[in-house]
């Protein structure tokens, strides 16, 4: 298996896994989007709260505030040797406080936990007027995908590597399906048709479906796969990916333990 990359930055990964099968894809997909441990806000105990928006409104945004921290020094709640009881290794407590007339910010809240803090400072979460007043304590903790979106690492997606091939013999190079592919792909150039950047195509099959000679074939490889990856955590792209691969290596491993058990 091979990773060809084709952009990249903090937030944004696209790259090809050449040589691999759609079920690898698939579940390093679903370990992404679903079972890498994230930060977030699940517990918040309002203190006094004169601004516009309810206590529940207000709990629901500060859930979806991602946050920085770093995956080695925190354990799920579940996992934690305090038993889930809540300790520094398993929860972080913020306090927000303000008096109008202002608009707090995630910036606002502070930490107990220096290396846990929203990774953007400049999301509004309330709007304060004149004499309205608030003050909070909110507690972050490890959670999953699965069972909460506010948990998601990344926004993930994969297509098959597309391959167009344009039959010469039957090509009356009338043009229709240049005119109707979405990404310009195919271009009408001295009496043919030729494909530009082929990586770029969607599948959707609109110059096949215009063409009424029959002569544009176009599929996906599904060995050749091209991924794209946005995090939409505290965590940068690159560390996501990591996860989710230290996520399967370990399910691997247990299940290579558990055949063990049976087959011994
Ligand atoms: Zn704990």
């Amino acid at each position: 298996m091979n990773v060809k990359i084709l952009e990249k930055n903090p937030k944004h990964v696209k790259f090809v896994l050449e040589k691999a099968t759609p079920a690898f894809a698939n579940a390093l997909r679903q370990i992404m989007v679903a079972e890498i441990p994230i930060m977030a806000i699940d517990y918040a105990d309002i203190e006094k709260n004169s601004t516009g928006l309810f206590d529940e409104l207000l709990a629901h945004r500060l859930g979806l505030i991602p946050l920085k921290f770093n995956p080695k020094l925190f354990n799920l709640r579940e996992e934690c040797k305090c038993g889930g009881r809540g300790c520094s290794r398993c929860e972080v407590v913020f306090s927000l406080e303000g008096t109008g007339p202002c608009t707090l910010h995630s910036g606002d809240l502070k930490s107990n936990d220096e290396s846990v803090k929203p990774a953007d400072p400049n999301i509004p979460i309330v709007e304060l007027l004149e004499g309205r007043t608030l003050k909070l304590q909110a507690v972050a903790s490890l959670g999953l995908g699965k069972n909460h979106t506010k948990y998601q690492a990344a926004v993930v997606g994969y297509r098959y590597m597309p391959q167009i091939r344009i039959n010469k013999d039957k090509c009356n190079v009338c043009g229709k399906c240049v005119e109707k592919c979405p990404e310009h792909i195919l271009q009408k150039k001295s009496g043919k048709i030729t494909v530009v950047n082929s990586i770029e195509c969607p599948l959707c099959m609109y110059c096949v479906d215009n063409c009424e000679k029959d002569a544009i074939a176009v599929t996906g490889d599904s060995k050749n796969i091209i991924f794209t990856v946005e995090s939409t955590c505290g965590l940068s792209t690159q560390d996501v990916i990591r996860q989710a691969l230290d996520i399967l290596d370990k399910k691997l491993l247990d299940f290579r333990d558990e055949l063990e058990k049976v087959v011994k």
